[in-house]
């Protein structure tokens, strides 16, 4: 088993209650709303629900959407795509390979090289900061 996956009543303990909509039932937050869309500091951007690093500031761009967005993986192999046909779009979703978690959707309209835009929810992320050890979890209202 696992040591990293929790049951389902762990998740709603251990998260507040967004991130547990969005990691755990694949809700999306609401653009400019969350903790990380406009969040510069550098650094990896890790799992809400397992820590895994999944992105680094060295990938994220300004995407003008409201969500945080990154045209690669820290780690290819920490990320999951699978085909999405709700709301009647074809979108390939993003989940953590380790613990299942929605992250956001990946779309083909990113910048060069990868031309890929990872478009990902703040609720499902944490950052951890290059500077320290220290991981943060700052809200919108802290700004
Ligand atoms: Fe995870």
């Amino acid at each position: 088993m696992n040591a990293m996956k929790k049951t389902d009543s762990e998740y709603r303990e251990k998260l507040s209650d967004i991130e547990y909509q969005v990691a755990r039932k694949a809700a999306t937050e609401k653009p400019f709303s969350g903790r990380f869309w406009d969040h510069w500091d550098n650094g990896d951007y890790v799992c809400v629900c397992c820590g895994t690093p999944l992105f680094s500031s060295d990938s994220k761009f300004d995407a003008g959407c409201g969500w945080p967005s990154y045209s690669t993986p820290k780690d290819g192999n920490s990320i999951a795509e699978i085909k999405d046909q709700s709301h009647n779009m074809m979108r390939t979703e993003v989940r953590c390979v380790n613990c299942d978690a929605h992250l956001g959707h990946v779309f083909d309209d990113g910048p060069k090289p990868s031309g890929l835009r990872y478009c990902i929810n703040s609720a499902s992320l944490e950052f951890k900061s290059n500077d320290s050890e220290e991981i943060k979890k700052s809200s919108a209202q802290e700004k």
